[in-house]
């Protein structure tokens, strides 16, 4: 089964987590290293409330923006529920 909406994730229980990674590519001329590596779990549900269960998962990477330093280079984590796997 391929999940590809946020509305199929919410459904099975996923659960969302959001890394920042500004700052990650290393360039040589800035020495300054203003990295931020903040990282939050997001509600899934308030996700489809805001974007409808439609919206797809590929999508939700590039509308997402670090509250901390303000960067979109995000990176979304979907981790499904330890009990449908396990069982
Ligand atoms: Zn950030």
């Amino acid at each position: 089964m391929v999940v590809e909406t946020i509305g199929e994730a919410f459904t099975l229980g996923w659960r969302v987590t959001v890394r920042c990674s500004y700052g990650r590519s290393d360039s040589p001329s800035s020495k300054s290293s203003r990295e931020c590596n903040y990282r939050n779990e997001l509600d899934m549900e308030t996700l489809v409330w805001t974007r409808g269960k439609a919206f797809p998962l590929s999508r939700l990477e590039s509308r997402l923006r670090c509250p901390r330093c303000g960067s979109r280079n995000v990176v979304v984590l979907f981790q499904p529920p330890r009990s449908a796997a396990a069982g």
